[in-house]
């Protein structure tokens, strides 16, 4: 969101410390920009909110919203756990030398390879979805004469207000078992008859980018009251409760979230108001901790104006690196990098360069005059846009920067067309 906190020297945008101006030139573009200090600092408010409220906890950095060597390796730095939902994330992780006692691998449909590379690099808790897994991961533990933390991933009935595409809580969802129906209690049996498996806890997630408390007290509620039948009925009480992630940013000035204070001050009343012993709380931040500090930079190339409508600025990307305005709407706003002391002189629509109608990246951005050459500077660009990425149109993806205290690093190599032909083979 464009805010008076964006900095900038001489007419250009600063990030990190750094000239975005200069980044664009020595590195090319498009060109994503992450400017490593805010993930530090959302981090650091998550824990300290934690501490203000007596809860013991245990942040875990869902790294499906941007998952990299180097961002795993700030993640160890920053002594967090992290989720991961594929062999890729995880083999990611390892190779970035990120501990795996502290990875959680989630998943609806986890391979019985995943599995077994999960359970041979010792990750530190399984998170079961669904009853196929539970038997794959039984066989394996017996057969590899292995025991493991698991945690069930439930489906608590609980619709967060947000973007349909983006509910995983409410009943009808692919994911968990299903309270409701039974499928829970079923599971919880399953895994506590099985030796091989040390049941560390309960998960649920009602989506992402929510921006009210509602829908994660409603969720402490009702994971509460889920532990109280299970204890009644298995004598059973979890370690962890884990309330996923989904905690939203602003993108636009519409945008209003809760800070992490506001969310874990209510949840800490709700638990400690109704359980004797409060499990340790575990929550799973993807968007909200790499996304305000992403930065996608741009340069503008071509422009068709149309009588009496909104004309087009066309940027050298588009939905191969930021497919979520063409997938679900999603909203950004812009600068232009170069010109940012420039008087605001028109709107117009921000055009990606692949071959469809719908790849638009802003539908209305207010910008001052522009002209081929110039840089366009996307912002909150860090949550699912490198880690959603592709190659549509044969377009390479971008290089990824990280810059800290003035200094810039890449983390990411630029995609070349060697790169794209290096798995094709002739016919
Ligand atoms: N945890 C789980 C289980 C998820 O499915 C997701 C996102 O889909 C997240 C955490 C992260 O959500 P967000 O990036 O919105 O915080």
């Amino acid at each position: 969101m464009i805010t008076d906190e964006l900095t900038s020297k001489n007419g250009h945008l600063m990030i990190g410390g750094v000239d975005s101006v200069d980044l664009a030139k020595k590195y090319g573009t498009p060109l994503y920009v992450f400017d490593v200090s805010s993930i530090r600092d959302q981090i650091r408010k998550f824990k300290s909110a934690f501490e203000n409220a007596g809860l013991h906890y245990q942040i875990s950095y869902a790294s499906k919203a941007f998952a990299v060597k180097a961002i795993y390796q700030v993640m160890k730095q920053e002594d967090v756990h992290i989720d991961v939902v594929s062999g890729g994330e995880l083999q990611t992780a390892l190779a970035a030398g990120f501990p795996s006692d502290k990875i959680s691998f989630h998943g609806n449909n986890k391979t019985f390879e995943e599995l077994v590379m999960a359970v041979q690099n010792h990750v530190g808790v399984i998170m079961l979805d669904n009853f196929h897994e539970i038997e794959l991961l039984s066989r394996i533990l017996k057969t590899d004469h292995e025991k493991i933390n698991v945690m069930l991933r439930l489906t608590p009935g609980i619709s967060a207000h947000t973007h349909k595409y983006d509910q995983t809580g409410q009943t009808d969802s692919k994911f968990g078992f299903d309270v409701e129906s039974g499928q829970a209690n079923k599971a919880m049996r399953l895994v506590l008859e099985d030796e091989n498996m040390n049941l560390l806890g309960i998960h649920a997630h009602i989506g992402s980018q929510i921006f009210g408390t509602q829908g994660f007290v409603m969720l402490a509620q009702k994971m509460v009251a889920m532990a109280k039948d299970f204890q009644k009925e298995f004598n059973y009480w979890p370690e962890v409760l884990n309330l996923g992630g989904g905690f939203g940013i602003s993108y636009t000035e519409d945008d209003d979230p809760i800070t992490a204070q506001e969310f874990i001050n209510q949840i800490a009343d709700e638990l400690k108001k109704n359980c004797e012993k409060v499990p340790e709380i575990w929550i799973e931040p993807g968007r909200s901790i790499v996304g305000p500090a992403g930065y996608t930079l741009y340069t503008i190339g071509s422009r068709k104006d149309i009588p009496d409508l909104t004309p087009y600025v066309a940027v050298d990307g588009g939905m191969g690196d930021n497919i979520r305005p063409a997938l679900y709407q999603a909203k950004y706003e812009s600068v232009v990098a170069n010109k940012m002391d420039q008087p605001i002189v028109e709107t117009a629509h921000i055009a990606g360069k692949y071959c469809e109608s719908g790849d638009i990246l802003i539908d209305q951005q207010a910008l001052p005059a522009t002209k081929s050459g110039d840089i366009l500077a996307i912002l909150d660009t860090g949550a699912y846009g490198y880690s959603m990425a592709m190659n549509y149109n044969r377009n390479p993806r971008p290089a990824v920067v990280f810059v800290e205290n003035g200094h810039d690093k890449l983390v990411v190599k630029r995609e070349t067309y060697q790169d794209l032909l290096s798995l094709d083979l002739d016919y």
